[in-house]
Order: C-alpha cells, then sequence, then structure tokens
C-alpha cells in the first residue's frame, strides 16, 4: 500500500518521521507530491509550543508548492486541473458560509481550518500539512497553478506575496507616487517591498537593524528607492528628506518589535496609515497615543492573504522580482528539527529556509 514519509511534531521542540497511508482521494480533494516547503516564522512558535494554536500531533507546512498525483472525480472541473500539474496552495481553508468568509476576511474564519497551523495529523486523512512527501488538499481550498519556469522557492512564497498584497494594497491603499515605509526587511517585509514597487510607492523606504545589511541589499533589488539602518541612520530625518518634509503616507510594520511602534508613528504625515502586520508574541506595546489622536493616525491590522494570492501569483510569474532569493538555505526534509533549531536563532545570510523531501 502506498506511503508518505512526513515529519511529525509530537511535543513542543520533537519531531520524529512517520509513515502514514495515502487517503483515498474523492470528490473535488487532490493529492500533492510536495516539491518544497518554506519554513515559516509561526512554524517555530508551532514547533516550540507557544500560542493558541500549539497542538499535537502536527505535520507542520502552510508554505508549499507540489505537484497533483491524484484527484477526485470533481476535482479537475473545480480546480481546472490536471494530473502532473504544478500548484500552491493557501494555508487557509475557508467555510465559505460564515460572516468573515462572506465578506471576503476568511483568515477570520469561525471554523477556521488552516494546512500545517490548525489541523492535527490524528484526523484523517492524516497529511494536514507539507512536511512531508505528500499533502492532502481538502475540497474547498484555494488552488493555484504554477508555471514550469517558476523556482520553486518562488512559487512557495505565494501567500507571503499575498500577505503583502493585503497588507500594501487592501489595507495600505497603497497607490502611485506614494510615500511608504517599510520597517522590517524579513520575508513578510520583502514580500510587502515588492507589492510596494508594484503599486508604484514613491519614495520606497525600508527600514532594517544593522545586522540586515544582506535583506536591506535584496530590498533594494526588489524596488526600495531607499535602505535605512535604524542603528546607525535616523530615519525620521531621512524620511522628512525624501519626501520633502511632508512625510510618508504609509507604514507598515514588519518587525514583530514593540519598541518600533512609536519609531514608525512619527514617520507618518497626519492622517496618514499605519498598518500593523508584525506579531510581539503578546508583548504590550507602549504607545503614545497623543500623537495618534493629534495626527488622526490610522491604525489597521493585517493577518492573512485572502483574496490576494491570484495577484500575487501575477507578480510572481511576472518574474520581474527575484522572489526566489528570500529563501536563502535547503535542507532536506529529514532534518526538519535541526532546520526548525537553525531557523530560531538564523545567522545575518538567513533569511527562509526551505524544506525538500
Ligand atoms: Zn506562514
Ligand atoms: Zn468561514
Amino acid at each position: 500500500m502506498p506511503s508518505s514519509k512526513s515529519v511529525v511534531l509530537t511535543a513542543p521542540r520533537q519531531m520524529s518521521m512517520q509513515e502514514f497511508p495515502i487517503p483515498e482521494i474523492k470528490g473535488e480533494s487532490l493529492l500533492l507530491k510536495v516539491e518544497m516547503v518554506a519554513i515559516c516564522g509561526s512554524d517555530v512558535h508551532l514547533y516550540e509550543g507557544v500560542g493558541f494554536k500549539a497542538s499535537f500531533p502536527k505535520i507542520l507546512g502552510h508554505e508549499f508548492v507540489g505537484q497533483v498525483t491524484a484527484m477526485g472525480e470533481k476535482a479537475a472541473e473545480a480546480y481546472e486541473l490536471k494530473i502532473g500539474d504544478r500548484v500552491t496552495v493557501e494555508p487557509y481553508i475557508p467555510c465559505r458560509n460564515c460572516r468573515f468568509c462572506l465578506t471576503g476576511n476568511y483568515q477570520n474564519c469561525v471554523k477556521v481550518m488552516t494546512y500545517g497551523v490548525s489541523l492535527t495529523c490524528d484526523v484523517p486523512p492524516y497529511l494536514w500539512g507539507a512536511y512531508g512527501e505528500y499533502i492532502y488538499i481538502a475540497p474547498g481550498s484555494l488552488v493555484y497553478p504554477v508555471g514550469k519556469g517558476v523556482p520553486a522557492e518562488a512559487a512557495a512564497l505565494s501567500s507571503v506575496i499575498g500577505n503583502g498584497v493585503r497588507w500594501v494594497k487592501r489595507k495600505g491603499e497603497v497607490g502611485p507616487g506614494d510615500a511608504v515605509v517599510i520597517m522590517g526587511p524579513g520575508a513578510q517585509g520583502l514580500a510587502s517591498t515588492i507589492v510596494a514597487r508594484e503599486a508604484g510607492a514613491e519614495p520606497l523606504i525600508v527600514l532594517g537593524l544593522g545586522r540586515d545589511s544582506l535583506r536591506l541589499k535584496l530590498a533594494e533589488k526588489f524596488g526600495a528607492t531607499e535602505t535605512v539602518n535604524v542603528q546607525a541612520q535616523d530615519a525620521k530625518e531621512i524620511v522628512g528628506k525624501k519626501t520633502a518634509g511632508q512625510m510618508a503616507d504609509v507604514v507598515i510594520d514588519c518587525t514583530g518589535d514593540p519598541e518600533a511602534f512609536n519609531v514608525g508613528l512619527q514617520l507618518l504625515h497626519p492622517g496618514g496609515r499605519y498598518v500593523m502586520v508584525g506579531l510581539t508574541g503578546g508583548r504590550v506595546t507602549p504607545a503614545i497615543m497623543d500623537h495618534v489622536v493629534r495626527q488622526e493616525i490610522q491604525i489597521r491590522g493585517g493577518l492573512g492573504q485572502a483574496w490576494c494570492v491570484d495577484e500575487a501569483m501575477k507578480i510572481i510569474h511576472s518574474r520581474r522580482y527575484p522572489v526566489e532569493s528570500i529563501i536563502t538555505h535547503r535542507r532536506p526534509l529529514a532534518e526538519a528539527q535541526e532546520a526548525l533549531e537553525f531557523f530560531i536563532n538564523p545567522p545575518a545570510d538567513c533569511i527562509r529556509v526551505a524544506l525538500v523531501p
């Protein structure tokens, strides 16, 4: 009987390779042979057993690309796919019935199911995460075809670029000529940089720390007009200079650092939009709220990539940006645990790590 070897998180910081039966693929479901899966920052939280979604046993992995190897009888029509096609899939499986799904906000779906995040592998058909040879794709999933010429690294980041689309365009409402500041040049900040470039941001200023020099260089490749090491340079002065004293229309805060908030607020002009997307892990952010009141700053949260991956796939397929450079390290699936440990405190030359089965 065919089977899939998958890496199971059995307890905090404990993983083992286990063998699962390949499920029967019926209706609108699919089976994918995983080509590559990226390790997301939230995988680390799950691995360490922190956060409300930490549960066991679980096959991690929600940023992936794979090849269709089996299809239910209704899947061809539902997805316009055939066996052998390459696809990437959004992490969320929306219920399509609750008020959030019906208003296009399925990241807040009341029955939210997320590959490799909320679903545990003790529930049939078990293969709910991409840290494995195969992953099961449930009916109602959001599946996107991937062209042959697209590097697996770029396709695996479809939802990361999708986040950028949602945060920059939908939440930040960035349009041509808007002055945009992106704080934190990690994978999400870099994805936001690409999308802000696509949206016509000018200037497009990316802020990082001294250790971020490689990331800031990549931000320039993605279209940043200016990069700033906030430990050596005065971000407020630079943003002022680059905007003729007007300051920024939009700040996208991808830092996850409570300290960054007050810095970011100072970079906006009155009425500017502050899009908060970095999670601080529950740490309290001491905020100068008088500034928010006096300047009528609009603070907006940004979570998932709801209805934005279509646009992300167009950006990826355009090949105008070396999206694949965000994945700096590759490891075999069998070394998933070592790779996660490595990614907890990554060296300066590491942005994202991917696993290859
Ligand atoms: Zn992720
Ligand atoms: Zn729903």
